[in-house]
């Protein structure tokens, strides 16, 4: 195995194995905006990237792609069953954004999680140089930073959560939370999207592990605090995630993109109005609160359906686990009785897509509407809401933003509300449809301050300076 100097470790390659029907397979770049922060860094420094490639009993060597190197994790149908669909997803997904549904704890899942997140430090200390920094992502590989330390101590170790950290008395309800704390503790460096999880996170550590935190390290934001642990310095910080501004900035500009968002409000019927929402089908992202707000304003004659028209792209995710089949099932029979109540032949008030487009077709729904609703009960960034903002270019358009999404921290000139408040989502929407122009702008305009200039490649960079294996540059 050639060595590198900078390796990701993620559970995702940035490439999808597919098997087609007739039995040969192929490779599929997966478009999330991680690999393109990460790239430059990782083409940078003769990097490698670390993780599965997405279905079961794929044994594949290391290989170059796009001058990427990946090195595929090879997982059994067992181990994406118990560990994947399992232990992260129906165990620590729930428990993690405030036990939306109750997480299941089994120790068939753990004892998998364990099992694949050694096989995932393995691959890791196998592919990295003498003294090269280690960069492992997310919830699915929370014991990895320990595991990798004890075989190659002379790493240096990250590690970056996606998702929100859950407040104290949720996490203790983990039966393995020792072991998951000093698991991250392995890390030189442990990082949050907010500074409340930062503090959550140091709380437990010091009650599960006997680290003592330092006074500093208690509300720090990208300068993150310093604590001692045995005989090394565990820091530990907050580092909100972005996207690449300028780049859909510049696409939204681009003339084609314009016609097609024109093409869809035509398609739609050019309403005089369009509402806009794009999740994965997921029970944290309150696509039901949104529903049920649209359907009392179009009952209580607050909205007119001649009017306004709603678009819900709702990605498919996670299939195979109970609760979203259940959650997809609720939404569609909603989606079903507004447009039962409230429908002409041809004008049907929402538009519901079970469906994934591509960037293009994205920013041009985007560009499109007239109203971004964002309403998740919890979510560590979301970057939809971002990118919303980065396309409006022209200053038009309102986003509606759940307080309860990390992204709220930064975009404070949006609509707030709270999703667990039916009467103030009401309100927001309603006041967003019918902002003056002028305010509408005003908002628009700070927004765009925010995001334009906090890119997801300054978020690389500092955490990665942070981890002091960055020069500084600003
Ligand atoms: N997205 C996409 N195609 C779609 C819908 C969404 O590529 O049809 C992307 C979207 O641009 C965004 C990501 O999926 O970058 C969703 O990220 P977010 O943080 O909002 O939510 P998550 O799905 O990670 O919980």
């Amino acid at each position: 195995v050639q060595r590198a100097d900078f390796v990701v470790v993620a559970n995702r390659l940035p490439v999808d194995l597919e098997r087609l029907d007739d039995g040969t397979e192929r490779w599929r770049r997966s478009p999330g905006g991680l690999v393109s922060a990460l790239e430059p860094f990782l083409r940078a420094r003769s990097g490698a990237w670390v993780g599965w490639p997405g279905v079961a009993d794929a044994d594949v060597s290391p290989f170059t792609e796009e001058g990427l190197r990946l090195h595929p994790v090879r997982l059994s149908a067992d181990e994406v069953r118990d560990y994947y669909e399992g232990f992260s997803n129906g165990t620590l997904w729930p428990l993690y954004h405030d036990v939306v549904v109750p997480p299941a704890f089994h120790r068939s899942w753990w004892n998998a999680y364990v099992r694949v997140n050694r096989r995932f430090a393995e691959a890791a200390a196998e592919v990295a140089a003498p003294g090269a920094t280690v960069w492992v992502q997310d919830y699915q590989l929370q014991l990895v930073p320990a595991m990798l330390r004890e075989q190659r101590p002379d790493l240096r170790i990250g590690f970056f959560l996606h998702i929100p950290f859950p407040p104290i008395e949720l996490f203790m309800q983990l039966p393995w939370r020792t072991e998951i704390i000093r698991g991250l503790l392995g890390a030189d460096l442990v990082g949050f999207h907010r500074p409340g999880g930062a503090q959550n996170f140091l709380w437990l550590s010091r009650r599960l592990a006997g680290l003592e935190p330092s006074r500093a390290a208690v509300g720090v934001r990208t300068k993150p605090g310093v604590v001692p642990f045995g005989d090394r310095v565990v820091r530990v910080g907050a580092f909100p995630i972005s996207i690449d501004s300028a780049g859909l900035d510049a696409l939204a500009r681009r003339r084609d993109i314009q016609q097609r968002a024109r093409e869809i409000r035509a398609e739609l019927g050019n309403p005089k109005k369009i509402l806009l929402g794009v999740d994965r089908l997921d029970y944290t992202k309150g696509i039901d609160v949104r529903l049920f707000a649209l359907r009392e304003l179009l009952e209580d004659g607050r909205i007119d359906p001649d009017d306004v028209v709603m678009v819900q792209l709702a990605t498919p995710s996670r299939e195979r686990v109970e609760h979203y089949r259940q959650m997809r099932e609720d939404i569609e029979r909603e989606v079903g009785r507004i447009n039962g109540e409230f429908s002409r032949v041809g004008r049907p008030p929402v538009h519901y897509l079970h469906t994934s487009v591509n960037r293009e077709e994205l920013v041009a729904f985007y560009t499109a509407a007239d109203v971004m609703v964002v309403t998740p009960v919890r979510d560590g960034m979301n970057l939809v809401c971002k990118e919303y903002v980065a396309c409006r270019y022209d200053l038009g358009g309102a986003l509606v933003l759940s307080e309860f999404a990390g992204a709220a921290a930064e975009l404070t000139s949006a609509f707030l509300v709270n999703p667990h408040d039916l009467d103030g989502v009401k309100n927001a929407l309603h006041a967003a449809l019918t902002v003056d122009p002028a305010e509408g702008r005003r908002r628009m305009r700070a927004l765009r301050r925010q995001v334009l200039t906090h890119d997801v490649d300054r978020w690389a960079r500092s955490f990665l300076e942070a981890l002091g294996s960055q020069p500084h540059t600003e």
